[in-house]
């Protein structure tokens, strides 16, 4: 419902955080407008893992109907030795995480998420403009100026939320010089799908899709990891994959120059992965390339291989801040907190993002604090929290690549812990872990799953506002 502190928001970028933003603010009774730069929707890849803090908001909104007929909701996150698939050890996760934590952990394709938050954000009156990219952004009108192909114009807005992504257009306008921009790794991803008809096609592969037997598997090598899940449900079901390894240095092999992402031939992937066990090798070489729809390949106008794209993981250093001096201008999602993908949880909090800044920015809020106000109670709540995350992701990456050896093999005697009934025994393995110098598993800590997954972001927005009432 409109209010006389209803505020005009514009939001930049309508990815999965934007449009989750746009549900969030158009639910509190805002005037929401989201500029695309892109034509279309976009999934710039497949699947994507849901913990349990945003399956709780999704749940919330009332999405979980739409969703259903969509997700898989694994038994476990399983860690498998790369060369004979053995089980090293594996996370519960539903229905424990229900159990535990009050919410599921579903895993689901990008694009069917986009499409359930871009209806529900125009249910509630979000305008979603698609093809107006954002060229400029006036910090104290605020203004942005955005760019359609016939013209130009500029919209003014109470609050200008930059939601575009790890190459934020909004997040250099906002820092100038202080913005640290990407950091790139030397770790790369292939992402890529498996029709369920070639994985059911083979006893070897037929398993892995069974829905009431749904895992995250993670094959874990030397430098080299897979990641897979299944997504989707019958005839439309497909197994995901993520592929991480070490950037190529030579990259004379390429008819083009190493600029990210870009796409990937079969041949090549498979090169990565020859000494992997055989149910990675079999699912593999049934694999093929990422949606039509994927953007990149449209905008950059690369030639399609094999139809698999190749990324390169990055870190964004921690912001000196996240808004503008004035509170009118700020950054959420990978825009102020990408980080690597070892915790699942970019996207996940990017969606917390959406939930306490609609918490934080209810009429009555406004009419007693003021938007700067608010908005500094928002990123003051927020970042510790995906700081922390940033670093946890981090180092994960480096534990989960362990090259063959003592430390590698220590690392896989310990992680039988993971699935103790007695958590401390699972938190006691893992610290072991870090204090051998080993290296840190953050994701499998028991004491870090109840950090991370035990979150309820409206809970903790609410709190916050009531010390600011008392
Ligand atoms: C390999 C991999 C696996 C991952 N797995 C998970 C997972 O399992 N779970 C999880 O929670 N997270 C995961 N993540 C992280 C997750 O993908 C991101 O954190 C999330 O997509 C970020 O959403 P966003 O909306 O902030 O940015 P984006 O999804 O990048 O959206 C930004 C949008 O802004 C638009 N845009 C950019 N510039 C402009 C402009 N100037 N004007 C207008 N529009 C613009 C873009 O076109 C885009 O649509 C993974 C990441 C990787 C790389």
């Amino acid at each position: 419902m409109e209010t006389s502190h209803s505020l005009k928001i514009v939001i930049v970028g309508a990815g999965l955080g934007g449009l989750a933003a746009a549900v969030a603010l158009s639910g509190s009774g805002h005037r929401v407008t989201v500029f695309e730069a892109t034509k279309e929707l976009v999934t710039a890849s497949a699947g994507i893992q849901v913990p349990p803090p945003s399956t709780r908001i999704l749940r919330s909104w009332g999405l979980e109907d739409a969703l259903e007929s969509k997700i898989t909701k694994p038994k476990t996150f399983a860690f498998r030795s790369y060369d004979d698939g053995r089980l090293l050890g594996a996370i519960p996760l539903n229905p424990f995480c229900e159990q535990r934590y009050g919410a599921q952990w579903w895993c689901v394709h990008r694009m069917d998420y986009l499409k359930v938050l871009f209806e529900e954000a125009v249910r509630r009156g979000t305008s979603i403009k698609l093809d107006h990219r954002v060229i400029g952004v006036d910090l104290n009108m605020p203004a942005v100026t955005v760019q359609t192909k016939d013209s130009t114009r500029t919209c003014e807005a109470d609050l200008i939320i930059g939601a575009d992504g790890v190459r934020s257009y909004t997040r250099a306008a906002l820092l100038g010089e202080a913005d640290p921009g990407l950091r790139p790794s030397s770790i790369c991803a292939y992402r890529a799908l498996v029709p369920q008809s070639a994985m059911n096609a083979h006893e070897q592969r037929k398993s892995f899709m069974d829905p009431a037997n749904a895992n995250v598997d993670v094959w874990l090598g030397s430098g080299h990891l897979v990641l897979a899940y299944p997504v989707r449900s019958g005839l439309d079901a497909q197994y995901n994959l993520v592929l991480v390894h070490p950037e190529k240095d030579d990259h004379t092999e390429h008819d083009l120059p190493p600029r990210f992402p870009r796409p990937a031939s079969i041949p090549e992937v498979s090169a990565h992965y020859v000494d992997f066990c055989a149910d990675v090798k079999s699912i593999l070489s049934q694999v093929v390339g990422e949606d039509e729809s994927d953007y990149w390949i449209e905008q950059t106008a690369l030639a399609r291989k094999d139809g698999i794209l190749e990324w390169k993981l990055s870190d964004l250093d921690e912001l000196p801040t996240w808004s503008s001096f004035n509170g009118r201008v700020i950054v959420i999602g990978d825009a102020s907190h990408a980080q690597r993908p070892y915790m699942s949880a970019g996207a996940s909090t990017a969606v917390e993002d959406a939930v306490a800044l609609a918490e934080f920015l209810k009429a009555d809020n406004i009419a007693q604090y003021g938007l700067k106000k608010l908005i500094d109670a928002f990123v003051a709540l927020r970042k510790p929290r995906t700081s922390k995350l940033q670093r946890l992701s981090a180092a994960d990456s480096a534990c989960w690549s362990l090259d063959h050896g003592l430390a590698q093999a220590r690392r896989d005697a310990l992680l039988v812990h993971l699935g103790d009934e007695d958590r401390q025994e699972c938190a006691l393995a893992m610290a072991q872990l870090k204090d051998e110098g080993i290296g840190e598993f953050n994701f499998g800590h028991a004491d870090v799953m109840d950090w991370a997954w035990g979150y309820d972001v409206a809970k903790e927005a609410k709190e916050v506002i009531e010390m600011m009432a008392s």
